[in-house]
């Protein structure tokens, strides 16, 4: 096994855990290194739940802050091992999320922070949310994740980011009725019928709502459309998958109404979703790190972990090195200050004073 020195410089701890591959699935290696590099300090007390490690101090402070990220990456795209290009680190997992992961290591070294501390490593982040680490911690053991803040690692260019917005797939069935094509008024094409379903989707004028202070912006967007099974034959069923997000103001309900109202008429059915989160940046321990990091918060747009700690009741914010929009890209990269900015930041708000 592969082990892991965290007591060196945050930029090599990084390229260290990048360099252990771990595209979802296949977080195990990973996990055993996170696992028995925290085991070795004695102030943590460690758990583990499937490839998730749970690392917590027990000081008696008045507050505990939960700190969690995925070890989990997207495949690899011939883009391991990792690259250090003058300021610029490059490979998979850079920016999503291991500069975050091994800015956590870091403060896990912390004997005496001034809040109380749990840490929490989780698998299976990116790819289906029944398959997500964290929601399964939130499933066996919600008392692991018990806390009055939560920091999700997520790169979020520096910034802090609050809530985020939830999200919506459904699928909308268009029927009509089969014929020859050479005779094509015997029957009804379900295709053309769906035209009716894209003239919704163009027309349709999203919402910016302003929740707790920040701007959401929402979307509804076809994302997949199937239908048709021959070159003579009029089809008799078109289906188009529709992906809504929604400013957090609305819940999974509310946004479920407000699509069979959108697509009155039509057969509407829901294929999984997701609830936001609101930003509770109004909560005093969310104030104090808004004001520590001394950057505008802005509004999370994509769907994050954050909402599962919302689900806790435990205000939850973005917060980690690198652009977002580098995620999941080829030439997946993050500045190598923005990791020691973070790792600066977070040391000085926790370190006793
Ligand atoms: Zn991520």
């Amino acid at each position: 096994m592969t082990s892991l020195d965290l007591t060196g410089d945050v930029v090599d701890l990084t390229r260290a855990i990048c360099d252990i591959p771990s595209v979802s699935g296949d977080e195990k290696a990973l996990a055993d290194a996170v696992e028995s590099a925290l085991r070795a300090l004695p102030h943590l007390a460690v758990l583990r739940d499937g490839d998730a490690v749970v690392a917590r101090t027990s000081l008696g402070r008045p507050a505990r802050v939960v700190y969690a990220g995925h070890l989990d990456t997207v495949p690899i795209a011939d883009n391991l091992p990792t690259v250090l290009d003058g300021d610029i680190l490059r490979g998979r997992g850079t920016v999503d999320m291991k500069a975050g992961v091994a800015v956590m290591l870091k403060l896990a070294l912390l004997e005496a922070p001034r809040h109380d501390l749990t840490f929490v490593f989780y698998d299976h982040e990116e790819v289906a949310a029944k398959l997500n680490g964290l929601g399964r911690l939130v499933r066996n053991h919600p008392e692991w994740l018990a806390g009055d803040f939560a920091i999700l690692g997520e790169p979020s260019d520096g910034t802090v980011e609050g809530g985020c917005q939830g999200t919506m797939r459904v699928k909308i069935t268009v029927p009509g009725v089969a014929a020859h094509s050479a005779r094509s008024w015997k029957g009804s094409n379900a295709i053309h019928s769906a035209g009716a379903v894209l003239d919704v989707l163009r027309a349709y004028v999203p919402r910016q709502p302003v929740v707790d202070g920040l701007r959401y912006h929402e979307g509804l967007n076809a994302v997949k459309i199937e239908g048709g099974i021959a070159g003579n034959v009029i089809p008799d069923l078109c289906t188009v998958y529709v992906n809504h997000r929604f400013a957090p103001d609305r819940d999974v309900a509310a946004a479920e109404a407000h699509l069979r109202e959108v697509f009155a008429g039509f057969e509407v059915e829901v294929v999984d979703a997701a609830p936001g989160a609101r930003p509770g940046l109004d909560k005093p321990a969310a104030k104090e790190f808004v004001e520590l990091v001394g950057r505008e918060p802005q509004a999370k747009l994509g769907w994050t972990d954050v909402s599962r700690f919302a689900g806790l009741g435990i205000p939850a914010v973005n917060y980690g090195p690198g652009d977002p929009l580098q995620a999941h890209t080829d030439g997946e990269h993050v500045p190598v200050p923005e990791i020691r900015r973070t790792l600066e930041v977070l040391q000085g708000w926790l370190a006793l004073a």
